[in-house]
């Protein structure tokens, strides 16, 4: 008797139980999934609407946009962590594509894991010879005795001819390389990187809505011993071509003196979103083949921070230029972190506001606030 009971009990339960879960599936009733539970959960566009941040950003449409990067099957492990903070903080929620691209052909290790990791499609592509190669007419025995007396001087990457070639390609060559055409917009990703704080709108819509051709998160000095020539270089080009420089630029961010020298101040191009058409353009093919010309990435080690740089200041209006400030990141050694509590909060951030660079003597985004009239943002020191 004691025993039916006991399964009477367990029958009345199972039944209220699956008559429960019943009328959950006919009634749509939603149980709120994990993530949910995790923080306090607002649309992207909703957060940047009470912000008023990012104008214009009104909806979830995917822009033409792809991530780029640059690199050699032994980054492979190095790239994994920063696929995986790029997703976690952004890209899981908008899938777009992402270009890989090697002067040697990736293994399938690298694509395999890669593909695994990145939500969206993923694409593999070699870099034709001729654009990582030297230009003919480059003098290779200098372009050696170069490296050889950089190299002794202990300059950065001074000896090495690989990064000559990497800098030069990231200057003039990824954004025309096949895979990339069909896309409108960029974001460069280098191995080791990581985000801090969540990116709760979509920044190549906001690009793309608000005229935007080129962002950055950091900015510093260039080591002046890698790019004695540069300057003089960009003079001669801006003379042969005064049809291609804007009127409101940036030239006060990277001269003090009205375009005769160059300030070294540059945008860290690690992190870097921006129109591929505008590097595609007419304007910028000029100003590239006009600066390899001169031969500055061989027989110095012209960066494609400072040439990028320069492009976007002479050549875009000042307003077409973003800074992201709330876009959180680390190459190493510096980080870029809002200082602002609130932000940090909103966003889940994960870095230490100490860490911040934007307003230590080396770093340039003081001038960028300067040159804009912009007050730095409430409670950054
Ligand atoms: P740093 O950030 O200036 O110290 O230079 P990195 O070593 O990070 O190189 C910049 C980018 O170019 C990274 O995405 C690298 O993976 C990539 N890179 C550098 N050298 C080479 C190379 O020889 N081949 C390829 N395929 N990629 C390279
Ligand atoms: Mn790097």
């Amino acid at each position: 008797m004691a025993v039916n009971v006991r399964y009477t009990r367990y029958l009345a339960l199972a039944l209220v139980g699956m008559t429960f879960f019943y009328l959950v599936s006919r009634t749509n009733l939603q149980l709120p999934n994990s993530a949910s539970f995790a923080r306090p959960v607002q649309s992207y566009n909703e957060f940047k609407a009470n912000k008023n941040e990012y104008p214009g950003v009104n909806s979830t449409e995917r822009v033409n946009a792809t991530f780029v990067t640059l690199a050699r099957n032994s980054d492979l492990w190095d790239m994994v962590k920063s696929i995986r903070t790029v997703e976690d903080r952004f890209n899981r929620e908008y899938n777009y594509d992402w270009v890989f691209l090697n002067d040697k052909e990736f293994d399938d290790e690298f694509k395999k894991l890669t593909t695994a990791l990145v939500s969206g499609k993923t694409h593999y592509g070699l870099i034709p010879k001729e654009h990582w190669s030297y230009p003919e007419w480059i003098d290779e025995d200098k372009a050696a005795e170069a490296r050889a007396e950089m190299e002794r001087k202990k300059i950065i990457y001074g000896g090495s001819e690989s990064y000559r070639h990497m800098c030069r390609y990231e200057s003039g060559f990824f954004f025309r390389h096949p895979l990339m055409m069909n896309y409108e917009y960029y974001w460069r990703v280098e191995p080791s990187i990581e985000l801090f704080c969540d990116i709760r709108a979509d920044p190549f819509r906001f690009m793309k809505e608000n005229d935007k051709k080129y962002s950055f998160v950091i900015s510093l000095y260039e080591y002046e011993a890698t790019i004695p020539s540069l300057w003089s270089s960009v003079k001669k080009f801006m003379t042969n071509h005064p049809e291609h420089i804007a009127e409101d630029n940036a030239m006060e961010f990277i001269s003090d003196n009205g375009g005769e020298t160059y300030n070294k101040c540059h945008f860290w191009s690690n992190f870097e979103i921006g129109s591929l058409e505008w590097l595609r353009s007419k304007q910028y093919i000029d100003y590239f083949e006009s600066l390899d010309q001169d031969g500055g990435f061989f027989y110095e080690r012209w960066g494609d921070a400072p040439v990028h740089s320069i492009a976007a200041a002479t050549m875009l209006r000042k307003d077409q230029i973003q800074f992201f400030h709330d876009i959180a990141y680390y190459h190493v050694p510096f980080t870029h972190c809002p200082n602002d509590e609130q932000t940090r909060l909103d966003l889940a951030c994960s870095c230490k506001p100490k860490d911040n660079f934007d307003w230590r003597d080396y770093s340039c985004t003081n001038k960028w606030f300067k040159v804009n009239h912009l007050s730095k943002p409430d409670g950054w020191d």
